[in-house]
C-alpha cells in the first residue's frame, strides 16, 4: 500500500530544520505485512531527542529512513501464520523489539535482546526484513517502528496491546518517555518509599522519571535544567524544588537540600556535563542511573577514588529496564487511576508536514512532548 511518511534522507543539516528541511514528507510504498507482522494504522507519534540525534547526526544510521519510535495505533492487517495480535487491536509500539528466546530475553530483560540491537542498527525489521520501499528502493525502518508515517508495518514483538479505553494520543507517550522514565526509577534504580531523587534534564524522560519517583513515594524529587521553562514545569508535574543547572553553587545547594546528596540521581540528558551533574548530586552510597542517550564519542570521567570511597554505583537504564508487556499495561493502568499522570508531558499537537518545525521547537527546548496526530 502506498501512504504518506516522514523520510530522513540526510543528517546533520543546519538548524533552523523549518529552512533546510532535512525531513521531507514523502509517497512511501510499504509492502504487506509478512511471517509475525504487523500492519498498524498509526494514531499519533511523539517527537523525540531519540529521533532529533538522527536528525543532527550524533547517533548515525543507515539512511533514508522513516524515522520516530514512539507511536499508538490500530491494528489493520497481520501477516500470514500465527500471530499474536488481530486486527482492531490497540498498541503502542516499543523501540526495542524482544525475541523472546536470546540470553537476555530468557533472564528478563528485554531491552538488551541481542537480535533486536542487530536489527536496529541495521534499519530493518526484528527479523531482519525491510517493508519499505520510496521510488522502488528498500529504505531503513528505524529502531523497528518508523511510526512519522499515515501506516507502519512492524514486528508483532515490536507491539504491546493495550487496553480500547485509553485515548490513543496519550497511549503514545508510554512507548517512549513513561517506560524510560518511570523503569529507570521503578526497574533499574528501584528506588524506595522515602528516598530522595534528583533528575537531571527535565525533558518528556526527566518529566516521567519525576512522575515515577512521586509515584514511587520519594521522600523529595529536585529537578536540575537549563532551561527556566522547564523548571517551572518541573514544579508542575511534582517536584519538590528546582534548580538552574548553570547554577555555579548547584552541587552545594543540593546536598543541603538532602543533607548529602540525593539517594538517586537521573540523568536523563544523554550529555557529559549532566552525567558529571548527576554523579556529583548523588549521596555517598548513592546510585546515578543513567537514560540518556549521547553521542558515541562522548566519554564521562569520574574520581576513581570517589567511586570506592563512597561507594557509589553507577547504572545504565535502556528502555527503562522494561518488560513492555508486562509494564506498559501497568503504568497505563497507574494512569488510569490518577497516580501516574501522564497527559502534563503532552504538548502541542502538530501535523505531519509541521515536522521539521517540531524539530526545532524541541532543539531550542521551547517544548515538552509534542505529538503529530493522524487523521
Ligand atoms: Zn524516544
Ligand atoms: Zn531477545
Amino acid at each position: 500500500m502506498k501512504c504518506r511518511a516522514a523520510v530522513l534522507h540526510k543528517m546533520g543539516a543546519p538548524e533552523p530544520y523549518t529552512n533546510s528541511r532535512p525531513i521531507k514528507i514523502e509517497e512511501i510504498e510499504l509492502d504487506p505485512p509478512g511471517e509475525g507482522e504487523v500492519l498498524i494504522k498509526v494514531a499519533a507519534a511523539g517527537l523525540c531527542h531519540s529521533d532529533l540525534s538522527v536528525v543532527n547526526g550524533s547517533r548515525p544510521r543507515p539512511l533514508p529512513m522513516v524515522i520516530g519510535h514512539e507511536a499508538s495505533g490500530i491494528v489493520e492487517a497481520v501477516g500470514p501464520g500465527k500471530c499474536l495480535l488481530e486486527r482492531g487491536d490497540h498498541v503502542v509500539a516499543v523501540f526495542v523489539p524482544s525475541c523472546g528466546t536470546c540470553i537476555p530475553c530468557s533472564e528478563g530483560r528485554p531491552a538488551l535482546c541481542e537480535p533486536a540491537a542487530i536489527s536496529n542498527a541495521n534499519g530493518t525489521l526484528l527479523e531482519g526484513r525491510k517493508r519499505i520501499k520510496f521510488k522502488g528502493e528498500y529504505i531503513s525502518h528505524h529502531v523497528g517502528v518508523s511510526c512519522f508515517s499515515e501506516y507502519a508495518v512492524v514486528s508483532q514483538h515490536s507491539l504491546v496491546k493495550i487496553d480500547k479505553a485509553i485515548p490513543l494520543d496519550l497511549a503514545a507517550l508510554f512507548g517512549c518517555a513513561v517506560i524510560t522514565g518511570v523503569g529507570a526509577v521503578v526497574n533499574t534504580a528501584q528506588l524506595n518509599m522515602g528516598d530522595t531523587a534528583a533528575v537531571v534534564g527535565l525533558g518528556g524522560t526527566g518529566l516521567a522519571a519525576v512522575l515515577g519517583a512521586k509515584a514511587s513515594g520519594a521522600k523529595s524529587v529536585i529537578g536540575v535544567d537549563l532551561n527556566e521553562n522547564k523548571l517551572e514545569l518541573g514544579l508542575e508535574v511534582g517536584c519538590d524544588v528546582v534548580f538552574n543547572g548553570k547554577d555555579p553553587d548547584l552541587i552545594n545547594k543540593v546536598r543541603d537540600y538532602t543533607d548529602g546528596g540525593a539517594d538517586f540521581a537521573f540523568e536523563c540528558v544523554g550529555s557529559k556535563q549532566a552525567m558529571e551533574i548527576a554523579y556529583s548530586l548523588t549521596r555517598r552510597g548513592g546510585t546515578t542511573c543513567t537514560s540518556g542517550l549521547s553521542d558515541p564519542a562522548e566519554k564521562f570521567a569520574i574520581q576513581h577514588v570517589n567511586l570506592v570511597a563512597e561507594e557509589k554505583t553507577i547504572k545504565g537504564s535502556y528502555l527503562g529496564s522494561c518488560i513492555p508487556k508486562r509494564d506498559i499495561p501497568s503504568y497505563i493502568e497507574l494512569e488510569r487511576n490518577g497516580r501516574l499522570p501522564v497527559s502534563q508531558l503532552m504538548s502541542e499537537k502538530i501535523s505531519l508536514d509541521e515536522i521539521n518545525s517540531g524539530f526545532d521547537a524541541l532543539s531550542q527546548g521551547n517544548t515538552v512532548r509534542q505529538l503529530i496526530i493522524f487523521g
